[in-house]
């Protein structure tokens, strides 16, 4: 995929929940690359007017709609019908995830020539999109850590943010997809010197 866009560096970023992927995002913008959040965009290509909120609509109805104008997507209501129907979600899927990388493709290529753009892609290996990078990078914490860290940002009971981690790929799939690791076990300083150390061995890498 980078022969799809020239000119630029096109670097995944990922890593189980509360990992660290945003703070790296956010110090690797702060080093100046284009940062692409998939999360954002996935909440963008079903915001009111899109046609992925009419195609969700038309396979789900209307009660997925929050009532007002204009309609708003009910993300609770359309949770609790995927959540025990693996074909929703399927279905689900196949709506949003296109429409996610239709769009992170235009903002790659709208950024500038020589640019380091770092999509952020949580379920990166999951989806099985290793290849369309050129450095895959892989946000890694031990088990306790992550799990600690989930509790605190997301104020979730252990048993909750044990399932949330269990519905992830595993560590070790993540880990062999990684061309870069960033060991986030550390304090917040160290987490800045590796991602320092980082950006100076991706600056170098050529654009193809
Ligand atoms: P992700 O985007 O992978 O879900 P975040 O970047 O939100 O993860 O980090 C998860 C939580 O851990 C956040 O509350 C964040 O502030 C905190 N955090 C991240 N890195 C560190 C660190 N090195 N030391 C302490 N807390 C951290």
């Amino acid at each position: 995929m980078s022969d799809e866009f020239p000119g630029v560096l096109l670097v995944g970023l990922t890593g189980g929940i509360a990992s660290g992927k945003s703070a790296v995002a956010d110090q690797l913008a702060e080093h100046g690359a284009v940062v692409i959040d998939a999360d954002l965009l996935a909440r963008e290509v079903v915001a009111p007017g899109t046609p992925g909120l009419a195609a969700i609509v038309a396979r789900f109805g209307r009660g997925v709609l929050r009532p007002g104008e204009p309609a708003e997507l009910d993300r609770a209501a359309l949770g609790a019908v995927v959540f025990a129907d693996p074909d929703a979600r399927r279905d689900l899927e196949g709506i949003v995830h296109p429409a996610v990388r239709a769009r992170a493709a235009e903002l790659t290529r709208a950024a500038p020539f020589g640019s380091i753009v770092v999509q952020v892609i949580p379920l990166l290996v999951e989806t099985g999109q290793r290849d369309a990078f050129d450095v895959v990078v892989v946000v890694d914490v031990d088990p306790a850590v992550q799990l600690e860290r989930l509790m605190a940002r997301n104020r979730l009971s252990a048993e909750q943010a044990r399932a949330r981690i269990a519905a992830q790929a595993g560590r070790e799939q993540r880990l062999e997809a990684a061309d870069e690791v960033v060991d986030n076990n550390g304090s917040p300083a160290e987490l800045t010197v590796a991602v320092d150390e980082l950006w100076n061995r991706l600056v170098r890498l050529p654009r193809t």
